[in-house]
């Protein structure tokens, strides 16, 4: 029998939608879980790598310093890099913050928003540095496929690593990546 390939996910900048949508590959996870292994990830909660896997999925871009560090050391821990959904592929929805400056961002959220009690942007040293612009994964590390979409289908997900499991190039019909 073929060794299991080691499959890790992580989640930057995200809402957690495209973890969400590769759930529902439903009762194919488990032939999934009979060709692949899944490594550190949200799903196992996992929160290292235990050792080199083969493929990485990333789903967020880069909204702050503690988001280029996780992706910085989850690229050295895998073999394949794979940019999962709009926010990492383009910075996604955060990065409609990038047409704004940063400090004014602050203050709409935290100072002049209806509603707002006790006004005051938050600065706890424990909180990571934000990033002036939201940045796509593929600017800060290599990036060896792309999955599109808001989030990628389960189908996407499904023949995505089943063909890298088989060995075979992914490669993903039209109709699985088509949005009009
Ligand atoms: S690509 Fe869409 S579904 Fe995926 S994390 Fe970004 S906003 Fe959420």
């Amino acid at each position: 029998m073929a060794a299991k390939i080691k499959v890790a996910t992580t989640s930057l900048a995200g809402c957690f939608g495209c973890h969400m949508s590769f759930l529902d590959i439903d009762e194919r996870i488990i032939a999934l879980a009979e060709i692949a292994e899944f490594d550190r990830s949200p799903l196992t909660d996992i929160k290292h790598c235990s050792d080199q896997v083969d493929i990485g999925l990333v789903e967020g871009g880069l909204c702050n310093a503690e988001n280029v560090h996780t992706l910085r050391e989850f690229r050295e821990s895998c073999k394949i890099l794979v940019a999962v959904g709009a926010c990492a592929i383009n910075g996604g929805i955060p990065a409609m913050r990038n047409h704004i400056p940063l400090q004014e961002c602050l203050e709409e959220s935290y100072l002049d928003a209806v509603g707002v009690e006790n006004p005051q942007i938050p600065n706890d040293i424990e909180l990571p540095l934000l990033l002036n612009k939201v940045h796509p994964i593929h600017e800060v590390v290599k990036v060896d496929y792309f999955l599109p979409g808001c989030p990628p289908s389960a189908d996407v997900f499904w023949k995505f690593l089943t063909d890298l499991a088989s060995g075979r190039e992914p490669s993903l019909p039209y109709d699985l990546v088509h949005y009009d």
